[in-house]
């Protein structure tokens, strides 16, 4: 057999989340015990939600857990390039080929049609789906629509009936209908790819052996199996890995647990038991023991064992875990390193410094005004927040809509948080003041402590999100319907 490659491939659009870590971990420890190779791939076709600096921070979280890939774009290799924004060409020639098989067709329908036709499918409760209306037109109709540059996608054609089956190497073979899936769009109309053609086109010349992604995608696995047939490719093995879940079962959702790596290593875990933990939520060692290593789990590593039980990624057991690294594997020694490192990070020590020169006399006052920076989640009460203009109810708001508008910030810069802040209170009707008094309790347990705008800035949005619900939580909590409303005054505030 061929050497085997294994891939992950996160779309840089958000904080880096612990899902890409726990398959990134599982398609590491394959590739390794096989002796092969594992490659980092960056899916960011979707130009609007692409960014950046989301690829860089997924990135130097993966780094941080030493999940190590071999070629990538930040390494090159001989599959490159790595970042499906610079493989452009690659899929219009593919593409190409396809429509010139006739297995995939220019649909020049527009929104409105589209949305017209959703609208009567959901109506006569049927599948919704593409109608096929651009296969009907004639030869002749599409050249003069493709001469004169009207807009359009290109579909792939699927079967009308019968069943694909899909092979899953831990699954076994999955069933699903044709008609359940759609004429996806392979090529949209500004000529980039979807992520169905990209990663079926670049897995074949990466020469990927394993696909192990999430069992979201277990449903995209009949048009991919589909494209690699057109294409005349061998697909490569498919291995989808239990979902991580909130302790409801739910999917984990950032809504009910942290999920952004950043917020783990700012929290003060180790990375170690980080990764311990996440190779817990498919896999056991054989003899049982609970703490292993990376290189533990490498040399008795076996697919086969990976168990399909939906995993619950429950904080307190990986703070027991993370507990038990503390005592156990790290001596004095080690334990003083790893939390000189932590704490006092160079770069982040380089941000707080001129926040706190101005406002301390001696050294002892250091502790007192900027200790909250590596105290995690503040310790509060619903007393710390009394104040005599803001209610509990304001407090609620307040805080809310931050958590709201922080996650479609264009980039985490004090200055558009400023922005962003004055901006509401404006809005809210309220002092700036007042306004910012539960947001200094939330962010810094104390309304008497540097700037909040800038703390907010280095704290970084996966720490400041997580004060945020904590505070939230602290002030009573929101119920879903108290929810519902606030999001929709919210909305029409038009923040
Ligand atoms: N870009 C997809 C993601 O963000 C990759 C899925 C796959 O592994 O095929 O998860």
């Amino acid at each position: 057999m061929s050497q085997v490659r294994t891939r992950i491939a996160p779309s840089p659009t958000g904080d880096p989340h612990v899902g890409t870590a726990y398959i990134a971990l599982f398609n590491m420890c394959f590739a390794r015990q096989m002796g092969g190779k594992f490659i980092l791939r960056i899916e960011d076709t979707d130009q609007v939600r692409s960014t950046r600096e989301s690829e860089q921070d997924i990135l130097d979280s993966l780094r941080w857990l030493h999940l190590d890939w071999d070629e990538g774009p930040d390494k090159g290799g001989d599959f490159g390039p790595y970042r499906q924004s610079e493989r452009s060409e690659i899929y219009q020639a593919h593409v190409n080929k396809l429509v010139a098989g006739g297995h995939a067709f220019p649909c020049f329908c527009t929104e409105e049609r589209l949305t017209e036709l959703r609208r009567q499918q959901q109506e006569q409760k049927i599948q919704p789906g593409y109608d096929g209306h651009c296969l009907q037109l004639d030869k002749e109709d599409v050249k003069r629509r493709l001469d004169t540059n009207q807009p359009h996608v290109i579909r792939m054609l699927v079967p009308a009936d019968g069943k694909c089956i899909v092979n899953d190497m831990l699954r076994g073979d999955i069933e699903i209908d044709w008609h359940q899936i759609d004429m996806q769009v392979l090529m949209k109309s500004d000529g980039l790819p979807t992520y169905h053609l990209a990663n079926v086109v670049d897995d074949h010349l990466m020469q990927i052996t394993h696909v192990i992604r999430g069992e979201e995608w277990i449903t995209s696995a009949p048009k991919h199996l589909k494209l690699y047939e057109y294409f005349g490719w061998e697909p490569p093995v498919l291995i989808h890995m239990p979902l991580l879940r909130n302790a409801d079962k739910s999917k984990l959702s950032k809504r009910k647990n942290p999920t952004s790596i950043g917020y783990y290593q700012k929290m003060g875990y180790l990375s170690e038991a980080v990764v311990n933990y996440l190779g817990m939520m498919g896999w056991s060692m054989p003899d049982g023991e609970e703490l292993f290593s990376v290189e533990d789990m490498i040399a008795n590593f076996d697919i086969n064992r990976v168990s399909l039980g939906g995993p619950v990624f429950d904080t307190e057991k990986l703070d027991w875990l993370n507990g038990r690294y503390l005592r156990e594997k790290l001596s004095d020694e080690e334990f003083m390193q790893r939390f000189g490192e932590w704490a006092f990070d160079p770069a982040t020590m380089h941000r707080i410094i001129p926040l706190i020169k101005q406002r301390v006399e001696l050294f002892s006052d250091v502790a007192g005004i900027a200790g909250f920076f590596i105290s995690g989640l503040p310790k509060i009460s619903l007393t710390d927040f009394e104040h005599k203009k803001v209610s509990v109810e304001d407090s609620v708001k307040i805080l809310q809509y931050i958590a709201w508008a922080i996650e479609s910030l264009p980039q985490w810069h004090r200055d558009c948080i400023e922005t962003l802040l004055m901006g509401m209170a404006e809005k809210m009707e309220l002092k700036i003041r007042d306004f910012l008094f539960p947001v200094f309790i939330a962010i810094a347990g104390t309304s008497v402590s540097t700037s909040v705008i800038d703390s907010i800035a280095v704290l970084g949005k996966d720490m400041t999100r997580a004060r945020l619900r904590h505070a939230i939580e602290v002030l009573g909590g929101l119920s879903k319907k108290g929810a519902k409303k606030l999001e929709s005054d919210y909305r029409s505030l038009g923040i």
